[in-house]
C-alpha cells in the first residue's frame, strides 16, 4: 500500500438490501424542525457517511430562518448542499461563505474546528437542503482543519437523470471536493417522468433519500422522510418516476473502523469524546473562535459516562 493515509477497509461489500429506514424529526439550532435520516437505531452509517439532516422546504421569509450558533467538530467532514435558499457559513479559520443551490460547502474538522450557520439577510423566501457528515479515517483525523467552497460541480446527463457529483466520482466525472476514503455522493434530478438505470460501484454500499416527489428505487416507492439502504454488490440502480422528483444517493466502502459519536464529535473512544466536550466548554484554543455570529456559542452536553 503506497498511501500512508489509506484506511483499513472491509474486503467485501455487504449484500444488496432494500431497507426502508424512517427518519426521526428533531429541532436544529434555534427552532428549525428537520428530519434526521442518519444515524438511526437501525442504521448508523452508509460507507463513511454517518449523519444526514434534511431541512425544509421551509418558509424563511419571516422569522429567524436557520440559526445554529458557534459549535465545534472533530473526526469528520461536514457537507452542505442546498436545493433552495441560502446559508451563511462562518468558521474558526476565518471563512465567511454564502452557499447557494448547486454549490458545495465542505468543512474538514481535522483535530478541531468550530463554525456557525445562519440564514442571511436579505434572503430567498424558502430554504431546502441537506447536511451530511462523513467520518474521517483515524489516520487523518488529527490533521489541520480545512474549508472548501465549490461554486460549481460536475453535472452529467444520463438517461434523463441530471446528476451532480457532490463528492467522489460517478458517470466518468469527479467532484473537486477533497475526500479521505472511497466515497460517492450524487444529486439526481428528474424533471419529468423518467425510467433510468444508474451505474453503481459494486464495491460500495449505498443509500438513497428523496427530497422532492416520489421515486421508485428498485421498485420500492421512496418519498421524503425515509432513507432507503441499498446494501452493496449492486452494479446499477433502477430509478423510475411519474413526474418531477429529486434524490440524493450516498455510498462508499463500508467503514471498517468502529466510530463513536456524541453531540458534534466523531472519535474512537468515549474518553476522546468526553475530552472534546470539556475542551470546547473551557474554550480551549484547539477549536479556534468564530467571529461575527450574532449570538452565543453552543455548550457541549457532557456524555453520561463522563459527568
Ligand atoms: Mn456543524
Amino acid at each position: 500500500m503506497t498511501d500512508a493515509h489509506a484506511p483499513t477497509l472491509a474486503a467485501t461489500p455487504p449484500p444488496p438490501a432494500l431497507d426502508l429506514i424512517f427518519a426521526s424529526t428533531t429541532v436544529l439550532g434555534e427552532g428549525m424542525p428537520i428530519r434526521r435520516a442518519l444515524p438511526t437505531r437501525l442504521r448508523r452509517m452508509v460507507g463513511p457517511w454517518c449523519f444526514l439532516d434534511h431541512f425544509g422546504p421551509v418558509d424563511v421569509a419571516s422569522g429567524k430562518g436557520m440559526r445554529v450558533g458557534p459549535h465545534p467538530h472533530i473526526g469528520l467532514q461536514t457537507v452542505t448542499w442546498l436545493y433552495e435558499g441560502e446559508l451563511l457559513h462562518r468558521d474558526s479559520l476565518g471563512s465567511l461563505q454564502l452557499i447557494r443551490p448547486g454549490q458545495l460547502n465542505l468543512m474538514t474538522s481535522g483535530q478541531g474546528i468550530s463554525h456557525s450557520e445562519e440564514s442571511p439577510q436579505p434572503r430567498s423566501p424558502r430554504m431546502h437542503g441537506l447536511q451530511f457528515w462523513i467520518a474521517l479515517p483515524d489516520a487523518v483525523s488529527a490533521q489541520a482543519p480545512a474549508f472548501e467552497h465549490h461554486p460549481e460541480l460536475p453535472v452529467v446527463m444520463h438517461e434523463g437523470l441530471r446528476c451532480t457529483v457532490l463528492v467522489g466520482e460517478a458517470l466518468g466525472a469527479r467532484s473537486p471536493a477533497k475526500m479521505h476514503s472511497p466515497v460517492v455522493g450524487l444529486d439526481v434530478e428528474m424533471s419529468a417522468a423518467t425510467t433510468a438505470s444508474l451505474p453503481l460501484d459494486a464495491g460500495f454500499e449505498h443509500a438513497a433519500l428523496v427530497s422532492e416527489g416520489e421515486v421508485l428505487v428498485e421498485g420500492q416507492p421512496l418519498q421524503p422522510g425515509a432513507l432507503l439502504y441499498l446494501g452493496g454488490g449492486r452494479e446499477s440502480l433502477a430509478l423510475s418516476t411519474s413526474g418531477r422528483a429529486r434524490l440524493a444517493l450516498i455510498g462508499g466502502q463500508a467503514f471498517a473502523e468502529p466510530i463513536l459519536m456524541w453531540w458534534n464529535f466523531v472519535a474512537r473512544s468515549k474518553a476522546a469524546l468526553g475530552a472534546a466536550c470539556r475542551e470546547w466548554n473551557a474554550a480551549e484554543a484547539k477549536f479556534g473562535e468564530v467571529l461575527g455570529y450574532d449570538g452565543g456559542r453552543l455548550e457541549a452536553p457532557m456524555p453520561p459516562w463522563n459527568v
